[in-house]
């Protein structure tokens, strides 16, 4: 076992399978075990270590608890042939998001567009993952998501938490793909967790103490914390703050009302009785071949993404990148060389592993 300071350094593939052996033992069938792993091994790749691993003692917990479901599909509450609204019954996000979007691409094939409400999602994860299915189909996407039933973020002007870290995504089929995929938050919830299991520290000014003092405590989100305890942002009196000023806040703001009002899944708060947070995603689905400009579109666009990228970099050696160019140089490099996992982040995987009786694979100190 590596010390406690070194980060730990895992093959991709080994690491994906290890987490489908997690997920398999816990109660999933064995395509379910494997779209979990292979999902958040997705994230580690693109860099969003925040979305990706460090997540699986907690979906556990949360199978446990029966919080998420497994073996869940989605139903169709609604189906207007362009739009459909779907409930995901609290299955596995990994499990009922892919659906809705593989459904969403059906229907903009056949109607050029569509427009899909997913609400009672289990935790989707990265929102990127879906922008990127849709971009495989050759289909522009548009992705508004929230997490009801997690209030986390202070809105601008504001010191109390109101919105959830409610991420926004946007796919364009062009070659490279154009991927954009954020929280509306300063920093994504799971950034504050991998900071406070001693990875990269969040910027000063990410976090808001009740008194409206700036931060970048993890304690300000979770309270007190054991190093290798469970955190909990029911813990901390403090909020993460929106980003963007009114902008961000604003994306935030919308986010909520159409992934969450909308979609019928409920807004990040006020909390009440609900006990379990899920995601509502609402996505806009949209067929370039049906507008009859697609090749006209994909080469204004590709020769707009070059001409972006072309702009004097503001520092000697630096390089202006489209969304998603750096979740791909990323991918690549770990695809390579493995991933690399914080050792808490790590030690935590193991226990979990080890509660449920599953083999631990060999990590290499980094
Ligand atoms: P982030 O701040 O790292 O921003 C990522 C986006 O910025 C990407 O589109 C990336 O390509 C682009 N980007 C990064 N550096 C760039 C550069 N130098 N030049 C140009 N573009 C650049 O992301 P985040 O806010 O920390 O979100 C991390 C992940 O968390 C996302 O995948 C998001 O979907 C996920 N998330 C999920 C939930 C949920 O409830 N499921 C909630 C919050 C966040």
């Amino acid at each position: 076992m590596p010390d406690a300071q070194t980060p730990v350094l895992i093959g991709a593939e080994r690491l994906e399978s290890f987490v489908a052996d997690i997920f398999r033992a816990n109660g999933c069938d064995e395509a379910e075990a494997g779209r979990i792993s292979h999902h958040l091994l997705g994230a580690n790749l693109a860099g969003h270590d925040s979305h990706g691993v460090a997540r699986v003692p907690r979906y556990v917990e949360w199978q446990q608890a029966g919080y998420v479901t497994a073996g869940k599909r989605a139903e169709v509450v609604t189906d207007g042939g362009g739009f459909v609204v779907l409930d995901g019954g609290f299955g596995f996000g990994q499990t009922v998001a892919p659906q809705a979007t593989a459904l969403g691409i059906e229907r903009a094939q056949q109607h050029g567009t569509a427009v899909i409400a997913l609400r009672n999602a289990g935790h989707i994860g990265r929102a990127g993952a879906y922008a990127e299915q849709a971009i495989a189909a050759g289909l522009v996407s548009v992705h508004f998501v929230n997490v009801a039933g997690s209030v986390m973020v202070a809105p601008f002007g504001g010191v109390e938490r109101r919105f959830s870290t409610a991420p926004f995504s946007v796919g364009v089929p062009t070659s490279p793909p154009v991927v954009l995929d954020f929280a509306t938050s300063r920093v994504a919830e799971g950034k504050v967790l991998v900071a406070s299991n001693g990875g990269k520290p969040l910027p000063p000014d990410a976090l808001v103490e009740p008194d409206g003092h700036l931060s970048g405590d993890p304690r300000t989100l979770y309270g007190d914390y054991e190093r290798t305890g469970q955190r909990s942002a029911a813990g901390g009196l403090g909020a993460i703050r929106a980003f963007g000023d009114h902008k961000g806040s604003g994306l935030a703001f919308a986010c909520e009302l159409l992934a969450g009002a909308l979609t019928g899944g409920g807004t990040a708060g006020p909390v009440g009785e609900r006990g379990r947070i899920a995601n509502g995603m609402l996505s806009v689905y949209i067929s370039p071949k049906h507008f009859g400009t697609e090749a006209e579109f994909l080469r204004t666009a590709e020769a707009y993404v070059a001409w972006v990228k072309s702009a004097r970099p503001i520092e000697a050696g630096g390089e202006v990148l489209a969304p998603g160019e750096p979740e791909a140089r990323l991918r690549a490099e770990r695809l390579r060389e493995g991933v690399p996992l914080q050792p808490d982040t790590w030690a935590s995987i193991v226990r979990c592993a080890q509660g449920l009786g599953v083999p631990v694979p060999n990590a290499a100190a980094a």
